[in-house]
């Protein structure tokens, strides 16, 4: 447990921002907790996080203020609503998944706040960030870092230093690379097993054959059981699913670079979402394969 007592604001506890606001309390800080949907939040004061009923009253007097929103647009909505309560000189680490392009705004928001912007994704699902297993990827100025140091430390197992400009969205960029590649494992790990049963193939006789080999993937076994047992309790939505491809894409071609399996990988979430599958799983992409 870190030695420095941090006053910690949450903004965002769903999936993810549930799980690092427990394991922040269980590090000994003192963490207030919003959420837009208050009872989404309410168990936490079970672990001794204060629940709030307005992000203003989550970020007042905190050192640092997390959030870990759906999106950019989301992030600054609640941001911009908490702005004068913030304190001059916190650090905000910003760990929604919102790409580089969203960067500039947030960094304006962080500027007229007097905030010192850490741009702080994370990689790895539900379970852990329950258990305080996330990467951090952080980009931001040495001192920012070494304030939200006992922040890291209560989520993550590991942190990636990507830059010392916060601002300019070298975490974020790498956040999308990560997930391109996820992503396109969900999907071949839906379109895989959605052939196979349309071909009449035993999956068994699948996993037997590629079992050891290079084609063997832990990811594509853990999307593929999941599919077999139609279990689509979420680690990371199909909403979700979508929002990053479309970061991604977008991102891509403002570059000059066409991603068609990523373009194709949003129409399958896309397909999913309209097929009643937003709040499930993205393994549920799945069902894109077959007609709603
Ligand atoms: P989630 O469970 O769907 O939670 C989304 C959060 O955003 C909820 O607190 C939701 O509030 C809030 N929200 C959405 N729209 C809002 C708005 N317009 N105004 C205010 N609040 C709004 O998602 P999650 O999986 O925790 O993801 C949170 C962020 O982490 C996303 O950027 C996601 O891409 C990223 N991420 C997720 C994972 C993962 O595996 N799940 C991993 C790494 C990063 P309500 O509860 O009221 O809807």
């Amino acid at each position: 447990m870190s030695s420095q007592k941090l006053t910690v604001a949450v903004l965002g506890t769903g999936i993810m921002g549930a799980g690092m606001a427990r394991n922040l309390a269980a590090a000994g800080h003192d963490v207030r907790a919003w959420n837009r949907t208050i009872a989404r939040a309410q168990p936490l004061a079970d672990a001794g996080v204060q629940v709030t009923a307005d992000p203003a009253a989550a970020v007042t007097g905190a050192d640092v203020v997390l959030t870990m929103l759906l999106d950019g647009p989301a992030v600054l909505d609640v941001m911009r609503t908490a702005g004068p309560a913030l304190t001059r000189g916190a650090v905000w680490v910003q760990s929604s998944t919102v790409g580089p392009d969203a960067q500039s705004e947030l960094a304006a928001v962080a500027a007229a706040g007097g905030l010192l912007f850490l741009d702080a994704p994370v990689l790895g699902t539900k379970a852990p960030a329950e258990s305080g297993q996330l990467t951090v990827l952080v980009a931001g100025p040495a001192a920012a870092r070494a304030l939200a140091g006992p922040v890291f430390e209560a989520i993550g197992s590991k942190v990636i230093h990507v830059g010392d400009d916060g601002d300019g969205g070298a975490a974020s960029a790498l956040k999308l690379v990560l997930n391109s590649w996820v992503l396109a494992i969900t999907n071949a790990a839906g379109e895989v097993m959605a052939l196979a049963k349309g071909l009449g193939v035993d999956p068994d006789r699948f996993f037997e054959a590629i079992e050891g080999g290079p084609m063997d993937t832990p990811y594509l076994r853990l999307k593929a059981s999941a599919i077999r047992a139609g279990d689509y309790s979420p680690s990371f939505t199909v909403e979700g699913a979508l929002k990053d491809l479309t970061l991604i894409v977008d991102a891509a071609e403002r570059r000059g670079v066409r991603l068609d399996v990523a373009a194709a990988g949003a129409e399958r979430f896309r397909r999913a979402l309209d097929q009643g599958h937003g709040g499930d799983d993205m393994a549920a992409a799945y069902f894109a394969s077959f007609p709603g």
